[in-house]
């Protein structure tokens, strides 16, 4: 008999041993083989090239844009700084339509390139970027969109492209949780203008620091490299504006010797997402995100909705209750960026405009999945989840 649909454990908030003794987090960053490391520092080391595009940089731009199947990559410092380089690259002036349920980075980026974000809610089942709604948003100084493959799902790739299409707009999707991830056999970099990946230490492919700009117009490959040192065309010519955006040679090195890591850990949490699925489905007021057909998806994350009339606690009380059982779940994305101070003044950011967003924002938790966790852990953060639900009236008055 499996461990979850046994009889119920006590659950650490009441008294019982706690599901895990030192505390697990959501991710665990991936890190590299030494002598793989070894092997790529040694060439840094040996050749004293440490930034300004070296060949352990050109070399991960060739191997990432392989992987991933696009026309190019340009690496970048951060995932940020990528993003605000992908929209300065396209002469963008006015507003670009995005999403309040993402990460604070997204939003950021469009302010701090001059352009004025719109947000727009989400579709309630896939958590994207609701295409109908975003063609409501669309406007005379609309110049782009921006939606977001939140948690790896591809948005609606089809209906943003016709809309995008249709009123003379740009597309940048934010694709940093999204490495790997086909769509209908098509890597999920060919949909949009550009895209836009991190590689900061907390996604699933990593170089510590670092991200990258995926598109096919080598005409824009050239705007970004400019774009990311500072504008300098050559020795004597420096062309329009730019940035420090250069990856690092030792970050590149980092980055190569992650590679090959990242599939094996990719079929491990597709193992774990399967073992969270039969176990967590089962569970009334437990849902998944809905993904879109014909995908092949990443595993970056695990990310599930609590509705507390089915489950019998809110997902603040189950974060709170995991806590105790040393599980630090996540609630992403709370608060929205519709809440931040610096945007919730904007129209769009409206909670009467975002219902979808702001329910999701209530209800989403992310629970660890990394492959190391293994079965044994999966099955441990499960049976402390059926174990708090089994509970829940006195778990409730415990929190409050
Ligand atoms: C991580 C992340 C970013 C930014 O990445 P950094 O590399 O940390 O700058 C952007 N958007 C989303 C949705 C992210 O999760």
């Amino acid at each position: 008999m499996s461990a979850v649909s046994g009889p119920t454990r006590t659950p650490a908030l009441l008294g019982g041993k706690p599901a895990f003794e030192d505390p697990v987090t959501v991710t665990r960053a991936l890190s590299p083989d030494r002598a793989l490391f070894e092997q790529q520092l040694d060439r840094v080391l040996g050749a004293r090239w440490f930034t300004n595009h070296g060949p352990v940089v050109q070399e991960l731009e060739a191997r990432v844009r392989e992987r991933l199947g696009a026309g190019f990559c340009a690496a970048f410092c951060n995932g940020t700084v990528a993003l605000q380089a992908a929209l300065v690259s396209l002469d963008l002036e006015g507003e670009v339509v995005t999403t309040p349920f993402t990460f604070p980075a997204t939003v950021h980026a469009i302010r701090w390139t001059g352009l004025v974000p719109v947000f727009c809610d989400v579709d309630p089942e896939t958590w994207n970027l609701d295409p109908a709604r975003a063609a409501e948003r669309v406007g005379g100084r609309t110049c782009a969109l921006l939606p977001v493959h939140v948690f790896g799902n591809p948005c609606d790739v089809d209906a943003l492209d016709a809309l995008a299409r249709a009123r003379g707009l740009r597309t940048v999707y934010d694709a940093a949780h999204a490495f790997g991830v086909r769509h209908r056999g098509r890597p999920i970099a060919e949909f949009g203008d550009l895209s836009v990946v991190s590689f900061h230490a907390t996604k699933i492919f990593h170089t510590a620091e670092g991200g990258a700009v995926l598109g096919r117009d080598p005409a824009c490959y050239e705007r970004l490299a400019l774009l990311r040192n500072f504008g300098i065309a050559g020795e004597e010519e420096v062309r329009g504006i730019g940035s420090n955006g250069k990856l690092s040679e030792l970050h590149a090195a980092l980055g190569l010797a992650l590679l090959p890591a990242e599939a094996e850990e990719r079929l491990a949490r597709a193992g774990l997402t399967r073992r969270y699925r039969e176990r967590l489905s089962e569970l009334e007021g437990v849902c998944f995100q809905r993904i879109a057909p014909d995908t092949e998806r990443n595993h970056y994350n695990l990310a599930v909705e609590i509705d507390p009339e089915g489950f019998g606690l809110t997902r603040d009380e189950l974060h709170r209750a995991l806590r105790a059982e040393n599980v630090v779940a996540r609630k992403y994305f709370h608060p929205l960026c519709s809440e931040n101070p610096a945007y919730r003044e904007l129209p769009s950011a409206d909670p009467a405009e975002l219902p979808n967003a702001h329910r999701l924002a209530r209800r989403v938790l992310c629970l660890p999945l990394f492959g190391e966790l293994g079965e044994e852990g999966v099955e441990r953060v499960c049976e402390a989840i059926v174990a708090i639900r089994a509970n829940a009236g006195a778990v409730r008055r415990a929190v409050c």
